[in-house]
């Protein structure tokens, strides 16, 4: 065993703990080490999250796209496609990211260490990389270990596959049964009905995205129904069974509404959330603390209870998002081995944008409309919707919907929360979440001018965007003209 001494060490080598790394090493001159347990740098979102989930997204939408070509006057035949070809493609795709995050460390003069981690005290990480094992002294520690997918404790439980497992698959299922309805589940679900499989989504109540606001959620909800998606709602799902046979279906036993049912798949992706990855760390040993869930205790700074170790991303559990951890560890850095200006360096939560890369895609930012009632009181929230049909549909049977919410508070009507869900959402929030950071009232984004014809300039046209009250009463009428041309 040898004894090595720095001044940072970094446990995970996904978003976070590559981002604080390489700021405290290549910005700062700190001596650092990041630890990573898998032989793949780069974490959940480049191996088996954001990345390949955007790739087969991608992939969902250029079918989208040949389909509708036909409405447009193409004679396009989609003869075929092959699953594991893409997948070939993008598996070599994510290994040049994995070389490059390799490559990126070396730059920043970060010691990069192959092993799995864990506590000895405060100031001291064991690294065992099979029979060879290393302890590090550190001044600073942080921990970035990230989270792994829930797989609930029933029988045959294991003959379903995580999201982990989705990047796996190497043959499109016919038939799917997704168990979850949160945005993983969601997302998982839109890309396997695009590309043609038969999709159920077991919902334990009658929504999907539960903490979303409804106009995103019940809007998408009614989409899914509409393009052919099933869902079991009120449902619970018991038991999943399969013959010995490796191709024989899997059957699925679930309660609905009290009654027993069992339908079969061909293939089962639990989507039923995530949990911190901090088996083996030995957190105790140094004194930091966890929450009942595991997920680890710290405060705005991302300080845990014990002295010199820090913790961010999703071991935290609080926006799970890859831009958040990047943002938390750069700023931690910057507090702990950066100029005196930003000794207090710390993430701001609110307002952080986010997308579901459903189809059609939605975003979010700020409060949704009951949290808002509830933090400025009905009185004091107005709220301006949008629902139209984008032009992208005017030549299509199908007309896709799109839907958008302003929560504004107070007499000034400052834009607390948007909510938005159709064609292009993805790319539009995050132009509007820096005006909404920067604390844009309604009058601010009407005094915008629009950008025809777009979707997005409904956002910034003040006679298109109406109070709901208003869009009770014109309901029908609305749905015809706001068809843009
Ligand atoms: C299917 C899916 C889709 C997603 N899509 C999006 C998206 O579109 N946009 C978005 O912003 N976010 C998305 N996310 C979330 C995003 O991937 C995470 O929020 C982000 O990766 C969290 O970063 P992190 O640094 O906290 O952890 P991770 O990136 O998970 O990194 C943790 C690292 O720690 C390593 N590790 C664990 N234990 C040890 C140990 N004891 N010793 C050494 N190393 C260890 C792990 O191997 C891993 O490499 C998605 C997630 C999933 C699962």
């Amino acid at each position: 065993m040898s004894e090595l001494v720095y001044d940072y060490v970094v446990i995970g080598g996904g978003s976070g703990g590559l981002a604080s790394a390489r700021r405290a090493s290549g910005w700062y001159n700190a001596k650092v080490a990041l630890v990573e347990a898998s032989p793949r740098l780069g974490g959940t979102c480049v191996n088996v999250g954001c990345v390949p989930k955007k790739v087969m997204w991608n992939t969902a939408s250029i079918a989208e796209s040949l389909r509708d070509a036909k409405s447009y006057g193409f004679d396009v035949t989609n003869n075929s496609f092959d699953w594991f070809k893409l997948k070939e493609k993008r598996d070599a795709y994510i290994a040049r990211l994995n070389g490059i995050y390799e490559k990126n460390l070396g730059n920043d003069k970060v010691d990069y260490l192959k092993g799995f981690a864990s506590l000895v005290n405060n100031n001291t990480v064991k690294v065992q990389n099979g029979d060879v094992v290393n302890e590090i002294k550190a001044k600073n520690i942080l921990i970035t270990v990230g989270g792994r997918p829930i797989i609930p404790k029933i029988p045959g439980a294991d003959l379903g596959i995580s999201s982990d497992g989705f990047f796996e698959l190497e043959n499109q299922p016919k038939r799917v049964a997704v168990i979850g309805t949160g945005y993983i589940g969601v997302e998982l679900a839109g890309i396997f009905h695009a590309l043609g499989s038969e999709v159920t989504i077991f919902s334990r109540t009658k929504q999907i995205l539960r903490s979303f606001d409804p106009i995103i959620k019940d809007t998408l909800l009614k989409e899914m129904q509409s393009v052919g998606v099933n869902f079991v709602f009120d449902s619970d799902v018991r038991e999943i069974s399969q013959e010995s046979f490796e191709a024989s279906p899997k059957k699925v036993k679930y309660l609905s509404n009290g009654e027993e049912g069992q339908k079969e798949f061909d293939c089962v992706v639990w989507a039923v959330g995530r949990e911190p990855n901090i088996d083996g760390l030995n957190l105790k040993a140094a004194g930091v603390t966890t929450k009942d869930n595991g997920y680890i205790v710290v405060d705005e700074y991302q300080n845990t209870s014990a002295a010199g170790i820090y913790a961010l991303g999703d071991v935290c559990g609080v926006a799970e998002l890859t831009p958040v951890a990047i943002a938390a560890g750069r700023k931690l850095s910057d507090r702990l081995f950066g100029p005196e200006h930003l000794r207090s360096s710390k993430l701001d939560y609110n307002n952080i944008p986010t997308v579901v890369f459903s189809h059609p895609t939605a975003g979010t930012i700020g409060l949704n409309e009951d949290a808002a009632r509830r933090t400025y009181g009905d009185e004091n929230i107005k709220i301006y919707t949008s629902r139209f049909v984008n032009m992208w549909y005017a030549m299509l049977d199908h007309k896709e919907p799109t839907a958008y919410k302003l929560v504004c508070a107070g007499k000034e009507e400052k834009v607390v929360g948007m909510h938005i869900i159709g064609r292009g959402s993805d790319e539009i929030l995050q132009g509007f979440s820096v005006a909404i950071k920067m604390g844009a009232t309604k009058a601010d984004f009407d005094s915008a001018v629009a950008i025809h014809p777009t979707a997005s300039e409904e956002l910034v046209s003040y006679n298109a965007i109406i109070t709901d009250s208003t869009y009770k009463i014109y309901k029908d009428q609305w749905k015809n003209i706001k068809t843009k041309l």
